[in-house]
């Protein structure tokens, strides 16, 4: 399949096992329901998702959502973080509430990086870079993990509902574990329900752009949300096979505290007797759930959304958070330059967003390639772009236009480009986006300097 899919890499097949294993879906299924893709989406880059409709459901219709993803600050700002960056730029532009969050909590516990580190590598590498690729700082939210108040309000209340052994399962946590790293996965796990709270217009689908290799923590997310939930709607068979809904209550209706923080784990029965009444069509009302019958499967879809509505409208009304379970997109791991993975402590490994663009295009000419050990054979057999690092940078970075990309994969593939031109070409490339993206990292500290909000930061 590679032969024809100029998308393609030779390790899809183990993100498909991967997928399969662990229930993402393919992003490649929804890519005809979005007007303008990004590259990231055409090309495969995004290669899975967990949870997208909701959000595309909503940008589509022009109803509300948000994308949120987070850096942390210890060490350079490099291509790989670049990714999340312009997914999240992207998604700001088809109108989604955007949050960027400087994880300064993880990188202190868990990287040992003191604080006045965090500041400036948050700072001078990944916020001003997010700024300089597009961010709009008027629309959008940029934040420090350690100053956010209302977050780690929100990290404290998950943690009533997270317990140590799922947190030791996913993350390896033994008997000796600093109990501030266990702190920043909750932080973590807030700082992507975060832009749900009523604060920010929420709850609202929200999208969290990633690397596949952070699914365990969106699935843990998305576990929490659900927990935090009043009520849990799912659509049931009966013993005929008919579809109904079934609305149930998580908690019983004594442990309620109307009005006080902490009362929206628990389902309160005057909420479950509004939601009966709103709720039109056969139903039965039971001391804990209510079941709604008579579902048109045509229409079970839209019944359920209906449905979901009236109860997260109900549940906000008691206080309660009604958090959609979080979405994901997962992209590939860019490879690293020198071949196997990119790694901050191998230098020749990635191209920092702020590095000199000669050391920049050096890397590049030095990068492993998909080529054949002689010209001669290359020109007999082709090139192999899929195990290529040039053609990733290529596809992923520097080359907008599908249409040159084909041919290029095509010039490859029959032996018409050697990697000699083609590199050379590729660190031109490259030297041109790193000087454009420096100048505009200026004019972005520029921007940050007089802005309202940030200019503290410079302090
Ligand atoms: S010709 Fe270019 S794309 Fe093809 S293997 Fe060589 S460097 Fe990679």
């Amino acid at each position: 399949m590679a032969e024809i899919d100029p998308w393609g890499v030779l390790d899809i097949k183990d993100y498909t096992r991967l997928f399969e294993d662990f229930g993402i879906s393919p992003f490649k299924d929804l890519l005809d329901q979005i007007e303008n893709p990004h590259l990231y989406m055409r090309r495969g880059i995004i290669v899975g998702h967990r949870g997208y409709e909701d959000v595309l459901r909503a940008m589509n219709e022009g109803s509300t959502f948000a994308v949120m993803s987070g850096f942390m600050p210890s060490g350079k700002v490099h291509l790989g973080g670049k990714m999340v960056m312009d997914e999240i730029i992207w998604h700001q532009r088809m109108e989604g509430d955007a949050f960027a969050c400087i994880a300064d909590m993880e990188a202190h516990s868990v990287r040992g990086v003191s604080w006045k580190q965090c500041r400036e590598i948050g700072l001078n590498e990944y916020i001003v870079s997010l700024v300089a690729l597009g961010f709009d700082i008027e629309k959008g939210h940029i934040y420090f993990q350690s100053e956010n108040k209302k977050l780690l309000d929100l990290a404290f209340e998950i943690g009533t509902k997270a317990i140590f052994s799922e947190l030791s399962a996913i993350y390896g946590f033994h008997s000796d574990v600093k109990i501030a790293h266990m702190i920043s996965v909750l932080v973590q796990n807030a700082d992507i329900l975060q832009p749900q709270l009523r604060e920010y217009g929420g709850p609202k689908p929200t999208v969290i752009p990633v690397g596949v290799d952070q699914d365990p923590h969106i699935r843990l997310t998305r576990d929490i949300a659900s927990r935090m939930r009043m009520f849990l709607v799912e659509k049931r068979l009966d013993k005929d096979l008919n579809p109904y809904i079934s609305i149930r209550a998580k908690n019983k209706p004594l442990q309620v505290f109307r009005g006080q923080r902490g009362e929206a784990p628990f389902a309160d029965s005057g909420a479950l007797e509004e939601i009966a009444k709103r709720i039109e069509g056969q139903k039965k009302v039971y001391e804990m759930h209510i079941d709604i019958f008579s579902i048109e499967e045509s229409e079970s879809e839209s019944t359920m959304r209906a449905i979901e509505e009236i109860v997260r409208d109900v549940e906000l009304g008691y206080g309660g958070y009604g958090f959609f379970l979080p979405a994901a997109t997962y992209h590939r791991f860019m490879q690293g330059l020198t071949g196997g993975k990119m790694s901050s402590s191998v230098p020749e490994s990635y191209i920092a967003l702020t590095e000199p663009p000669e050391d920049a295009a050096k890397k590049v000419l030095q990068a492993k390639t998909g080529g054949r050990v002689t010209v001669e054979e290359q020109k007999k057999l082709g090139g192999v772009p899929e195990e290529c690092t040039i053609y990733e940078l290529l596809i992923s970075h520097l080359i907008e236009d599908d249409d040159y990309v084909k041919e290029l994969f095509e010039e490859c593939k029959s032996g018409k480009r050697l990697c000699k031109e083609c590199k050379v070409q590729t660190a031109e490339l490259m030297v041109s986006f790193l000087k454009r993206h420096q100048e505009e990292r200026e004019e972005a500290k520029e921007v940050l300097r007089q802005h309202e909000i940030y200019k503290q930061w410079f302090r």
